[in-house]
C-alpha cells in the first residue's frame, strides 16, 4: 500500500475503506454504533470501526494503523470491554462467527468472533462439549486468551489448555500460526495473555465428550444467606474433583428473564455441576440442598448444551463493573466478613457477589505451559454491578470494600479474564513476574511499532 503522508486523520480513515474489502465505519456513520459493547459503561468511541469479514481484512487494518500513527484493538461481543478512545481503530470480529467441528477427532476450528452458543450448538448433538465460561455469549476468543474457568472447571481443567492451535495477526501485520510447534513462543502467551501478542483470526480447540451433566442451581431466600454461605464453605472443600460449585449473593432486578422468585430481592444461588455418577453427584448435594427451604431447585441431569443455565448469567447488554480477589483459603471468619460487607442489611448495591471453588485439575500444569497464572488459588470472588451514571462511583467503591474485606485470605492475584482495567497496576496482579516479563519481550517482539499497545495488554 503507497499512502501519501500529507493527509488529514480523517482521509486517512477513508483510505483505509479503499483498502480492505469490507465495512469501515466512521463516527456517525452507519455500522459505527455496532462498536457498543455488551458492557454498556465502557466508553466505545474509536477512530473508526472496521467490520472485518477475514483475517486480510484485520491484516490489512494493523498495517494501515501502523502506516498512519493510529492503534488498533479489537471486540468480538463487548464482554470484556475496556474503554476505546479516538486514536484508535476497532477491529470488531463479530462477523467472523464460522464453526466447524470434527467429530470423529473432537476438534473445532472457530472464528475469531464466535460466542461459545455458536459453538455449542454445532458441536453438544455429537455430544461433544465446547468448554465455555458461566455464559455462552461470551465470545470464544476473548475468553480463551484470558485462559478461561468454566462451571466444569475443576473437572476438566483450564479451558484454555485445550486451544490446539492459533491464527493470528501480529502487530506488524503478519499473519502467523502459533502451535506448539509453530511459533511456539505465540502459543505460549496467547493463552493467557489476551490482545498483548496480536489480534487472534481463528482458534483450534479440543472438544472432551460430556454428552451431559448433573447439575443447575438451588436457590434460597437471602434470609438464610449466612447460614448457607458458611454451610457451602464448610461442604465445598470436601467435595471430590469430579464436583465443581460456586455460591453467589444476588440481588437480581425484575427484568423479563428474571424468575419471579429470584427478581427484586436477595437470594443466595448454589451452582452445581457433577459429570460422572449422578446418582453419587445427587447424594452429595443432599446436605446442601437441606440448609434451609430452596425458593428454587433447577439441579438435574442436563444435555450439555444446557450449561448455561447453572449460572443462568444476563444475556442482554448492561452496564456492569466488576472486580476480582483470588483467595488462598475461605474460613470462617471471611464467610463473617463477606457477609458484613455484602449480606441482608449491608446495603449491598451489587447485582452478584460470587464464590467460585476452584482446584482440582486447575492446579494441575498442562502439557504445554502457558502465559495463565494463578492456578493454585482455591477460590475466586467475583463482585458484579449494574452501575448507573449516578451511583458508578459508589458501586465501583463498595465492589472495591467487598474485595477488601477478604484481603486477609487473598492472594493478591486476578485472573486476565476478571474485571478488566485500564489500570496499570492491573497486570501485575494477573501475571507472576518472570509472565509479565516475558510478555512484554515478546510483545516488543512481535508489535515493534506498538500498534496493539491499547487496552489490557501488558507493556512495559
Ligand atoms: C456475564 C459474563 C460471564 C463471564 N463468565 C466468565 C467465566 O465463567 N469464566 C471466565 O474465565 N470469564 C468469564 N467472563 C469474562 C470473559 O471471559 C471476558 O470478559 C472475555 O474477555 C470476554 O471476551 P469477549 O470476546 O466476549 O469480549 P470482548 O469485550 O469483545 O473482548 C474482551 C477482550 O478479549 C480480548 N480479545 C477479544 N477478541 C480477541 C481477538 N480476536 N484476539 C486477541 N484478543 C482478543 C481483547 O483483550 C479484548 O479487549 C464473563 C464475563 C461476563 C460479562
Amino acid at each position: 500500500m503507497t499512502i501519501p503522508t500529507d493527509l488529514t486523520r480523517d482521509d486517512a480513515l477513508r483510505i483505509l475503506r479503499e483498502e480492505v474489502a469490507t465495512l469501515v465505519a466512521l463516527p456517525g456513520e452507519p455500522g459505527y454504533e455496532r462498536c457498543v459493547p455488551w458492557n454498556v459503561a465502557a466508553p466505545v468511541t474509536p477512530a473508526a470501526v472496521v467490520l472485518a469479514t477475514s483475517a486480510e481484512d484485520v491484516a490489512g487494518t494493523v498495517r494501515f494503523a501502523a502506516a498512519h500513527g493510529f492503534t488498533v484493538t479489537v471486540q468480538a461481543t463487548g464482554h470484556g470491554a475496556v474503554g476505546v478512545g479516538a486514536d484508535t481503530i476497532l477491529v470488531l470480529t463479530a462477523a467472523m462467527k464460522h464453526c466447524e467441528v470434527d467429530s470423529l477427532n473432537r476438534t473445532a476450528r472457530v472464528g475469531a468472533g464466535a460466542r461459545w452458543q455458536d459453538v455449542i450448538d454445532v458441536a453438544a448433538p455429537h455430544g461433544l462439549a465446547p468448554l465455555c465460561g458461566s455464559s455462552p455469549g461470551v465470545g470464544v476468543v476473548g475468553f480463551l486468551t484470558g485462559g478461561g474457568i468454566g462451571p466444569l472447571v475443576r473437572t476438566v481443567g483450564l479451558s484454555s489448555d485445550y486451544v490446539r492451535a492459533f491464527d493470528v495477526v501480529t502487530g506488524e501485520g503478519r499473519l502467523l500460526r502459533a502451535t506448539p510447534d509453530e511459533n511456539a513462543d505465540l502459543f505460549w502467551g496467547l493463552r493467557g495473555g489476551k490482545a498483548t501478542l496480536g489480534i487472534v483470526t481463528a482458534v483450534e480447540i479440543d472438544l472432551p465428550p460430556i454428552p451431559e451433566f448433573y447439575g443447575g442451581a438451588v436457590y434460597f431466600d437471602g434470609a438464610d444467606t449466612a447460614a448457607v454461605l458458611h454451610a457451602w464453605r464448610s461442604w465445598s472443600v470436601e467435595l471430590p474433583e469430579t464436583v465443581n460449585t460456586s455460591i453467589a449473593v444476588q440481588q437480581l432486578p425484575p427484568l423479563s428473564g428474571v424468575p419471579e422468585p429470584l427478581a427484586g430481592r436477595m437470594t443466595v444461588a448454589v451452582r452445581y455441576t457433577a459429570v460422572g455418577d449422578f446418582a453419587e453427584a445427587e447424594r452429595l448435594l443432599a446436605p446442601m440442598r437441606a440448609v434451609a427451604t430452596p425458593v428454587m431447585d433447577t439441579v438435574g441431569v442436563l444435555p450439555y448444551a444446557a450449561i448455561g443455565a447453572v449460572h443462568a448469567d444476563p444475556v442482554d447488554p448492561m452496564p456492569t463493573n466488576e472486580d476480582q480477589a483470588l483467595l488462598s483459603e475461605l474460613p470462617a471468619e471471611a464467610v463473617d466478613a463477606l457477609l458484613a460487607v455484602a449480606g441482608p442489611g449491608s446495603g449491598s448495591p451489587q447485582v452478584i457477589v460470587d464464590l467460585r471453588l476452584l482446584g482440582g485439575a486447575l492446579v494441575r500444569e498442562p502439557q504445554h505451559r502457558s502465559a495463565f497464572c494463578h492456578r493454585d488459588a482455591a477460590f475466586s470472588l467475583a463482585v458484579i454491578g449494574a452501575p448507573t451514571p449516578e451511583n458508578a462511583a459508589m458501586v465501583a467503591e463498595h465492589a472495591r470494600a467487598v474485595t477488601g474485606a477478604v484481603a486477609p485470605w487473598a492472594t493478591g492475584g486476578q485472573m486476565p479474564n476478571f474485571a478488566p482495567s485500564y489500570d496499570p497496576a492491573r497486570p501485575a496482579r494477573a501475571y507472576a513476574p518472570d509472565t509479565l516479563h516475558w510478555l512484554a519481550a515478546l510483545a516488543d517482539r512481535y508489535d515493534p511499532s506498538r500498534v496493539l499497545a491499547t487496552g489490557q495488554v501488558v507493556r512495559t
